[in-house]
């Protein structure tokens, strides 16, 4: 019989490393098709860098990029998978763990005591965990490193709600535009809407989980989706802010109901390194790993 804690780990390491080592395939395909694409000899340069980079981290099993960023942890727990409190104390364990030996960059700073070098905060909130209790007998673990650059570009607005969706568009724009050149363009670009203050900021963030061109399954979302694509490729910030070349791969948008009186909009932007990557585990402790 399989050690339970001891697969929920070591395929949480694995996946704290693929993250950090291995583009999702469909970001991969987006940057090279950029790059392809791109007329400029400047963007064309950024765009070749950032794929050789890539590239080269694949084949070396090395983090993509200097910061591995700050570690969160999607994560599904079945009602019959045989562990439940215990599984953030194995996350931390297995980010302790990836942070020696991928290895990571320690980036759990405390305000008081300073880096703690091992990616665990002190005060029981880094990694950062969105937990989800769901129907079966299994635990979905989606490892989600986040870099600073483009953490430091997010935005929140509560804007007035006359504005509806025309503010929420005006918005992202506005975001974007400051953002401008300062989070390494490509961008792709998550929005929250509705729900408060917080839960749209953790909307946007879920929506980068989803791939690249899968758009919402509710038509009307979709086409604000496809509408901003198009709208903040024509701010021309380019590959690494130059100017040429791909600004924003794609955005994606989740809704939640908000209060009569607020509307709540969330930006959480990533920079070209989109990094996450899933696994499922059975009460068996067999593990899927989810296509990457
Ligand atoms: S913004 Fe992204 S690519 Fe740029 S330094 Fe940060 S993690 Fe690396």
């Amino acid at each position: 019989m399989k050690d339970i804690a001891q697969v929920v780990e070591d395929t949480s390491f694995e996946l704290l490393k693929v993250a950090a080592t291995k583009l999702p395939s469909e970001v991969k395909e987006t940057l090279v098709k950029g790059k392809n694409e791109t007329k400029g000899s400047l963007g064309k340069a950024q765009m070749s860098a950032i794929v050789e980079n890539v590239e080269l981290a694949e084949t070396n099993i090395k983090p993509m990029c200097q910061d591995t960023g700050l570690v969160a942890f999607f994560v599904k727990i079945g009602d019959k998978f045989p562990l439940r409190s215990e599984v953030k104390e194995i996350l931390k364990k297995a980010t302790e763990r990836a942070t020696k030996n991928v290895p990571l960059r320690p980036n759990a700073v405390d305000m008081f005591e300073g880096n703690t070098k091992t990616n665990i905060g002190l005060r029981g909130y880094v990694p950062w965990f969105y937990f989800d209790l769901v129907e079966g007998d299994k635990l979905e673990i989606i490892a989600m490193p986040k870099g600073g650059g483009s953490s430091n570009v997010g935005k929140m607005k509560m804007i007035p709600p006359g504005k509806g969706i025309k503010g929420v568009k005006e918005f992202v724009v506005e975001a974007l535009a400051a953002a401008g050149p300062l989070a390494c363009p490509p961008y792709t670009v998550g929005v929250g809407v509705g729900g408060g203050e917080d839960m749209c900021m953790n909307l946007a963030k879920k929506a980068l989980l989803r791939p690249l061109y899968h758009y919402h399954e509710d038509e009307r979302i979709a086409a604000i989706e496809k509408e901003l694509l198009q709208t903040l490729n024509q701010l021309e910030i380019g590959a690494m802010g130059l100017g040429e070349g791909p600004s924003v791969l794609d955005v994606h948008m989740e809704f939640a109901a908000r209060h009569p009186a607020s509307l709540p909009v969330g930006v959480v932007i990533s920079c070209w390194a989109l990094r996450h990557a899933g696994a499922t585990i059975d009460k068996d402790g067999n593990v899927e790993y989810h296509p990457h």
